[in-house]
């Protein structure tokens, strides 16, 4: 049995790893095939880059829009805008295969309205708390009312802001001062009812799947700890009334979204739910031509809409199984 669905979307996923290197000279049938592997075999039509070398990421971009190789609608924050101390050390990018590119690096409200006026992408992407790499085991973060000054200017631009968290202090600070998506679940931080109380229109991309990748180093029981937390935030979120985009971090963890869509049902959302939260998309974009056809029936198997047969995006087949 076959499936069609409208296009997917993935509204958090990375053009930083080192194989998007200057994408200019990387010949069209390598570029396209990257492309397919990481986004259109699985269906997604529509892509929400949360970070990258903003250039670099544009010639992707102009090199599928020109019709030189097929390839899903790229949107983009740009380069995000990290907390002092935020950014990784050089071996730990090299081991998470990014690319190194400067970041605007916030302190002040002045550096955030800054940043966020030189913002010349289709979002913001704010660090709202990260791990510190001058201090081990401490933590670094943007201040509430400097995330306010570049959600406001970016919001006056008439664009999104995301926030990355690393805690329950960051989701809610990120709430309080005006951010839209909040890129995360923080299942080793627990989330309060003020948190909750917070959410108003703002979506959640859960990402479930890359707390088991993340902590594939560690005992199974603590995995499986991590995991229920996520999900638990998930369902939470939900029972708040909160919105929900479908998001992997596709570019640091898996392509493969099986897991995910797994975990959202064991998170408790219904097939029609976790498909309307993969059809969604945090800003307009025409997509009515866009369309996936799986085989199976995700009603009966979630794991169907990974298995997908055919992407369609404007009308035009950009992925078809077996020719890859
Ligand atoms: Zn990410």
């Amino acid at each position: 049995m076959l499936t069609e669905l409208p296009g997917f979307c993935n509204s958090h996923v990375h053009f930083f790893e080192r194989k998007w290197a200057n994408a200019a000279s990387i010949p069209a049938a390598e570029l396209e095939q990257q492309l397919r592997e990481q986004f259109t075999r699985w269906g997604f039509t529509t892509v929400f880059d949360l970070s990258s070398p903003l250039a670099n990421t544009r010639v992707i971009r102009e090199r599928i829009e020109s019709g030189e190789v097929a390839g899903p609608r790229i949107f983009t924050a740009g380069e995000a805008m990290l907390p002092p101390g935020a950014l990784p050390s050089d071996a730990v990018l090299a081991v998470l295969g990014a690319m190194k590119y400067p970041y605007p690096e916030i302190s002040s409200v002045a550096d955030a309205e800054a940043a966020a006026r030189a913002n010349d992408a289709d979002a913001i992407k704010l660090f709202v708390d990260a791990i510190d790499r001058r201090q081990p085991g401490a933590m670094t973060a943007i201040s509430g009312e400097a995330i306010a000054a570049a959600a406001a200017i970016a919001h006056a631009a008439g664009k999104p802001a995301f926030a990355h968290v690393q805690s329950a202090a960051g989701v809610l600070a990120a709430l309080r001062n005006g951010v839209d998506v909040i890129a995360h679940t923080t299942p080793m931080s627990p989330w309060p009812d003020a948190l909750l109380e917070a959410i108003g229109n703002a979506a959640l991309t859960p990402t479930l799947s890359i707390w088991k990748t993340a902590m594939r180093h560690d005992r199974i029981s603590t995995q499986e700890q991590l995991v229920r937390a996520a999900q638990s935030q998930l369902r939470a979120w939900r029972e708040a009334g909160g919105r929900v985009l479908f998001g992997t971090d596709s570019g640091i963890f898996d392509t493969d979204p099986t897991e995910e869509y797994v975990q959202m049902a064991e998170a408790g959302m219904s097939w029609q739910e976790i498909v309307n939260s993969l059809t969604s998309f945090p800003v307009p974009v025409e997509r009515a031509n866009d369309r996936v056809v799986i085989e199976g029936d995700p009603a009966t198997d979630i794991r169907a809409l990974a298995r997908v047969r055919c992407t369609i995006r404007d009308g035009r087949v950009i992925y078809r199984s077996g020719n890859d």
